[in-house]
């Protein structure tokens, strides 16, 4: 029995990761491609999970029962380890991948940049255990989905991550295809290979006696997807210098930069000058 109160609880906890994730990269939101990114991934999240579910059903047509089922039943050991990573891992990341790719071809502008690859591809993630995890609340309660809403969207998170160091790096060697190709199809395997390891390891063992390893696991993401991040930053330089002021001194910059010299904030990209200068200006005249 749940009440009205355990669903308020629910949903909280459920728009937790995104919520954490919105307030960490907060001061990033000043830049109105980044922004985008984070909300187009949100949406292009939502058809993914929606094109995986679709898909899943020859699928499950064919194992006759649902995947999850399939993948808890008695088997081989590696029967269980290829379904989890040719398809749960495969079909996931792959339409995972497909919706953020989507978001950086619409975005004309940026679209390329690291940052907003690694960005679209985490709002990718995160809508899409979001809508994972209601799903799994209503298929099987909320005792069964609360243990695992942190660790499902780390997860996710992460290997959305993973897979957008190597898109981006691929997007930055666009101009010798067969190099993109190949990153960008080592990012989806790589991406495949570790969430279906992962579910391979939830599923086989109970999540109680493998807490160690899960929680080392999701440690040693959360420093890769740090790393991943600072790294998106780095390449992150502006073609052209531009017109900025620094959203927290005021202070002005003429440089190819993101973040004021000063204090370290989001610089804002300005179209004309303040007043006061344009004012000494004509004085001057
Ligand atoms: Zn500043």
């Amino acid at each position: 029995m749940h009440s009205s109160f355990d669903d308020i609880v629910f949903a909280i906890i459920l728009v937790f990761p995104i919520v954490i994730f919105y307030a960490i990269l907060q001061k990033h939101w000043l830049d109105k491609d980044l922004r985008k990114a984070f909300w187009n991934g949100i949406i292009a999240g939502c058809f993914s999970i929606f094109l995986v579910r679709v898909i899943y059903v020859p699928i499950e047509l064919y194992l006759g029962g649902e995947i999850r089922a399939f993948i808890s039943a008695p088997r081989e050991w590696y029967i269980t380890l290829i379904a989890c990573i040719g398809i749960i891992g495969f079909v996931e990341e792959g339409f995972k991948t497909l919706g953020a790719h989507i978001v950086c071809c619409l975005n004309r502008e940026g679209g390329f940049r690291p940052t907003f690859v690694f960005i679209s591809f985490a709002g990718c993630a995160l809508s899409f255990s979001f809508l994972e995890n209601i799903q799994y609340y209503i298929v099987y309660g909320a005792s069964v989905v609360l243990p695992r809403v942190l660790v499902s969207s780390l997860a996710h998170l992460s290997f959305a991550c993973i897979c957008s160091y190597f898109s981006s790096s691929a997007f930055l060697l666009i101009k010798s295809p067969v190099k993109t190709a190949f990153l960008l199809n080592i990012g989806i395997l790589s991406a495949s290979f570790l969430h279906g390891l992962f579910d391979y390891l939830l599923f086989k063992y109970s999540i109680m006696v493998i807490s160690g390893i899960i929680l080392a696991m999701l440690s040693f993401a959360l420093f890769i997807m740090y790393e991943i991040w600072i790294q998106a930053l780095k390449k992150d330089i502006p073609p052209m210098g531009f017109l900025a002021v620094c959203s927290s001194c005021r202070a002005l910059t003429v440089d190819r930069i993101r973040f004021c010299p000063f204090c370290g904030k989001r610089v804002r990209k300005i179209d004309t000058l303040p007043t006061i200068i344009k004012k000494s200006d004509t004085d001057g005249n």
